[in-house]
């Protein structure tokens, strides 16, 4: 679904489908960009099986029960009668029909283990991308080919994610995320130097007397950060209460369940536990007060209007006491692109029901982004030399930036930018 838009807007381009019989869905990971309508799909192609890994499965069952909710307060906001495009019903009955899947096994398309040898039938089969929990690439084995699709992908370590590992064979077709195409990584930047940067720059916020927003992702990001502000209490670095949402906090949950299950650093922490964050809710965020001395890790990410971090944004955008530090991706044109590259004194509209308002607080951008470096993206692709890349996942910009560079190194390899909508022969 796409993040920016609401209602039948946001929906992914399913009339190409509508006169085509879908045997298979095959999930990357539980982000809403790639589940947010995924009951819609399953209604209109009601005989494809649906597969995905065991975490994907739990997180995607609570995000999805989450977006009802959501839509249903919506409903009334927006006045649109296609709110909610599923029920809580639905979305049970939908997850009943889900299979999850191994990492690294091959599968039929009806779900069972295919032999080693097998080159008769279609397969896939799941690859760690290292970016959020649970999250896939998906090799594609076809007529003697393979495809592999990167999902959205981390070549590199995070706090608790580890990097991704992704087949070395050989691939005939790779479809690869570009979201950070346009975004050069400084040669000074290491994950390291970059935690202690975000630990200064709290002492600082918290030093002229303010609280510290923190815009992120109820998944993933959320995550990543409570493992940071953990190392920090444990290296006695800072120690302060964080808030986080009721979202966020199920999700968390889920990362603690699954702590000792799998690969990922710092197996033993516990997050809820060990932080013991402060939880708000839709009800609760609009009497929270901005204590000084505080981080709101807050979601949404892009600080969507009505959503915690923008209701909280709102409350401390215009006092210069107060922090709001970025941490990740955000669409140029969310309320937190808009937000981030605001100028100071200039006036923003966070919420279009709500007045403009004069950006006075203090804004800083980290990077601790969930997805890979474009040199990395360029790296991986090279390192295979597919005969076709399909390039999907970016703003034009980044889109554009990787064909440039893949046209020119890898000149025996056809670079295609998919057109939406437009059948691809691959
Ligand atoms: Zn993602
Ligand atoms: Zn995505």
């Amino acid at each position: 679904m796409h993040p920016k838009f609401q209602g039948e807007e946001a929906l992914p381009n399913l009339k190409a489908l509508r006169d085509l019989r879908i045997e298979a869905i095959i999930v990357s990971h539980s982000h809403q960009d790639h589940i947010g309508t995924l009951p819609v799909l399953m209604r209109r192609q009601p005989q494809a099986r649906v597969f995905m890994t065991e975490p994907t499965s739990e997180i995607s069952n609570v995000l999805l029960h989450n977006s009802v909710n959501v839509m249903t307060r919506q409903r009334e906001d927006l006045g649109t009668t296609f709110y909610p495009l599923f029920t809580h019903r639905e979305t049970d009955r939908a997850a009943d029909r889900w299979q999850t899947c191994a990492l690294r096994q091959p599968y039929t398309l009806a779900g069972e283990r295919a032999p080693a040898s097998d080159a008769e039938s279609v397969t896939f089969e799941f690859f760690d991308a290292g970016h959020v929990l649970g999250s896939t690439g998906i090799l594609i084995r076809a007529e003697n080919r393979a495809i592999f699709y990167t999902g959205d992908v981390n070549f590199d370590d995070q706090t608790i994610a580890q990097a991704a590992v992704f087949p070395e064979e050989k691939i005939d077709i790779l479809i690869i995320e570009c979201t950070r195409g346009d975004t050069p990584v400084p040669a000074t930047w290491s994950r390291k130097g970059e935690e202690q940067r975000l630990a200064e720059a709290i002492g600082n916020a918290f030093t002229r007397g303010g609280c510290v927003l923190i815009p992120v992702f109820a998944l993933g990001k959320t995550q990543e950060l409570l493992a940071m502000l953990y190392k920090l209490r444990r290296e006695k670095i800072l120690d302060f209460p964080i808030y986080i949402g009721g979202l966020s906090a199920k999700i968390s949950d889920i990362y603690d369940r699954r702590a000792q299950m799998g690969r990922r650093q710092l197996p033993r922490l516990q997050l809820l536990d060990e932080l013991r964050p402060f939880v708000l809710n839709a009800e609760t965020i609009h009497d929270a007060q901005a204590r000084p001395g505080r981080v709101y890790a807050l979601s949404s990410g892009m600080m969507t209007a009505k959503t915690l971090s923008n209701i909280f944004a709102r409350r401390i955008v215009d006092q210069p006491r107060h922090s709001v530090f970025f941490v990740g991706y955000a669409d140029p044109e969310s309320p937190a692109g808009v937000l981030r590259h605001a100028l100071p004194d200039q006036q923003v509209t966070l919420d279009p029901d709500q007045p403009a308002q004069r950006v006075r607080c203090h804004i800083e951008q980290f990077q601790f982004s969930a997805h890979a470096s474009r040199e990395s993206l360029i790296a991986f692709a090279e390192r295979l030399a597919p005969k076709k890349v399909v390039l999907v996942h970016g703003d034009p910009l980044a889109v554009e930036w990787m064909r440039a560079r893949l046209a020119s190194d890898l000149p025996d390899s056809e670079i295609i930018v998919p057109t939406p909508g437009v059948e691809l022969e691959l």
